[in-house]
């Protein structure tokens, strides 16, 4: 009753198996680090928007999820906070140097902008990231891929290449994101997109994120997705 109350003041819906997890409203109820609080409060928010407000209790859950809202209400924060504090849970924080948190997103400008939210939120953190993306030389890439990253966001040919070269591996990968899912397939990314995931442990956590909700997305959540609370 109460989240049905929530998601109409928000002029949200959540489909899926019940219990629906209780949207938030502020975004000191999150479990966020001390710091990090600090970090979104000085960014000047009021308060989570309606993407973030169901998409964080969902993905903090564990659970598998696909979030659709419009471009500009704040998707990329509602996937990156909860997967910091994923992140920060891993016990294998120290060891590896693969990508723990994997970020796909069709074209370069959309990796860069992904990264500089990235950027902004784990500043003065121990969390490193990068992104790589076509249409630049490799070597800079490759190098900070050497260095060892948490986060990795990346454009799928490009990601397949340093995979394919042994740059990088997904072995850590444990928090799978699709970024602007339906843009991905519209460019005709679905067999970049599928020889990668395959390559990520099954027992990964993955979220998608779109615009829209076509039925090749739902053919995909229902590929890459798991119904089941984990
Ligand atoms: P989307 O991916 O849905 O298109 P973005 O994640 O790119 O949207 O966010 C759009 C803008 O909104 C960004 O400048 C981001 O910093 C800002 N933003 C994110 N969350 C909030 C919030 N809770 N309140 C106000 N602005 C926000
Ligand atoms: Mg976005």
């Amino acid at each position: 009753q109460q989240v049905a109350e929530s998601l109409k003041a928000l002029n949200a819906n959540i489909e899926g198996r019940k219990p629906h997890p209780r949207p938030v409203t502020r975004f000191d109820c999150i479990g966020l680090p001390e710091d990090l609080l600090q970090t979104v409060k000085g960014a000047g928010f009021d308060q989570p928007t309606p993407i973030q407000a169901v998409g964080w209790p969902a993905a903090l859950s564990g659970r598998d999820m696909v979030g659709i809202a419009q471009t500009g209400s704040g998707k990329t924060l509602a996937y990156l906070l909860p997967g910091l504090i994923h992140i920060a849970e891993q016990p294998a924080l120290l060891a590896g140097d693969g990508p723990i948190a994997l970020v796909m997103a069709p074209t370069r400008e959309l990796a860069m902008q992904i990264h500089s939210e990235v950027m902004r939120f784990t500043d003065g953190s121990r969390i490193r990231s990068t992104a790589v993306f076509g249409g630049v030389n490799r070597y800079s890439q490759a190098s900070d891929l050497r260095r060892g990253v948490e986060i990795l966001i990346a454009t799928p040919g490009r990601l397949l290449d340093f995979l394919e070269s042994g740059t990088t591996n997904l072995k850590r990968v444990t928090y799978l994101n699709l970024d602007e899912a339906d843009r991905m397939l519209d460019m005709g990314f679905e067999p970049q997109i599928r020889k990668v995931v395959s390559q990520i442990r099954p027992d990964r956590q993955t979220l998608m994120w779109s615009a829209t909700w076509p039925k090749e997305i739902q053919r995909l959540a229902r590929d890459f997705c798991r119904e089941e609370t984990p």
